[in-house]
């Protein structure tokens, strides 16, 4: 079975709440097996990701809240683990996080989300279904692609079930990393992370700081299309249909969608595969 995710982050006004949750109404009808929810690193959206994860939860769909580490004290990561497990919550997306730039790791308890994984369970056994991060094209502060694999292993043996990938563009860097880490014993599924093409300025900044690489082929035509933004949807619709086909195809479990707070464009893509 084809399983499939899509990703929010939490809003900041009223306003954007109610957009957010009409969105969640369209792409409730498509019956996903869960919703995530982002999370500022150090506990800047604790709240703000709480009230997005219940407002999910009281719709009758699975939430997955995301949680990092960094900056956040083990007695802070305890309390949150309770709120969610008195809301019925049974999946979470663990993560180490990205603190602004020059705060550091030092002060931090837990440093990398492999100990994250330990560490919820140990607080809550089996409660959670734990979903870890993949990157394909190597996470971009990684050392070197052997370690960083090595560091997925050791996150899936502390006790992930399911892991998601950044995003990508090029559906062979997902297999060969599949490839790699199951030659290394993993065997939990590894769902694509897909983020549509709509805005190529936006895309092209987000995908420097985040490490995805933008092929020349792609980003050359997007240039081409300046301002036009319903060739740039158009185009973008095409080539990540093009590769989700491919990656499920190949035998990737499900997609998650890199939602953005949009339904347009992820059930563009999504239509044209079913
Ligand atoms: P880790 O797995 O800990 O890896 C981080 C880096 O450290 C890698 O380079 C790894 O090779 C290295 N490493 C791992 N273990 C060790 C070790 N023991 N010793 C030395 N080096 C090690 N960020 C947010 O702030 N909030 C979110 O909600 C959020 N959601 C995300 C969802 C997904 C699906 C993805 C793919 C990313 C998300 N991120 C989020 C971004 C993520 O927090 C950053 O990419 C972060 O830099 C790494 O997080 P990680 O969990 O992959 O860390």
């Amino acid at each position: 079975m084809t399983t499939l995710s899509f990703e929010f982050f939490p809003t900041k006004t009223d306003e954007g709440t109610e957009k957010l949750l009409k969105v969640r109404d369209e792409l409730a009808a498509f019956n996903p097996e869960f919703f995530s929810v982002t999370y500022g690193a150090g506990g800047s959206t604790r709240d703000r990701t709480y009230a997005i994860v219940k407002a999910i939860q009281e719709r009758g769909i699975a939430a997955a809240p995301h949680l990092s580490c960094v900056g956040d004290s083990t007695a802070d990561l305890r309390s949150i683990l309770k709120e969610y497990q008195d809301l019925g919550i049974d999946r979470i997306v663990a993560l180490r996080g990205d603190l602004p730039s020059g705060s550091g790791l030092a002060n931090s308890e837990l440093r990398f989300a492999n100990e994250l994984v330990e560490f919820i369970r140990n607080e809550t056994g089996d409660h959670f279904k734990l979903e870890v991060a993949a990157y394909p094209e190597m996470h971009p502060q990684a050392t070197n692609f052997e370690q960083d694999l090595q560091n997925f292993v050791n996150k899936v043996k502390a006790g992930a079930d399911s892991a998601i990938t950044q995003y990508f563009f090029n559906a062979d860097s997902y297999f060969y990393f599949v490839d790699r880490v199951q030659a290394m014993g993993v065997d939990i599924p590894i769902i694509p992370g897909i983020m549509p093409i709509t805005n190529y300025s936006k895309l092209a900044r987000f995908s420097d700081s985040c490490g995805a690489e933008i092929p020349r082929w792609i980003r050359k035509q997007l240039e081409a299309y300046g301002d036009n933004s319903e060739s740039i949807q158009q185009f973008g619709e095409d080539v990540i249909t093009d590769m989700c086909r491919r990656l499920l195809d190949g035998g990737a479990p499900g997609i998650h969608f890199y939602t953005l707070n949009q339904s347009e464009a992820s059930l563009r893509v999504w239509r044209n595969l079913v």
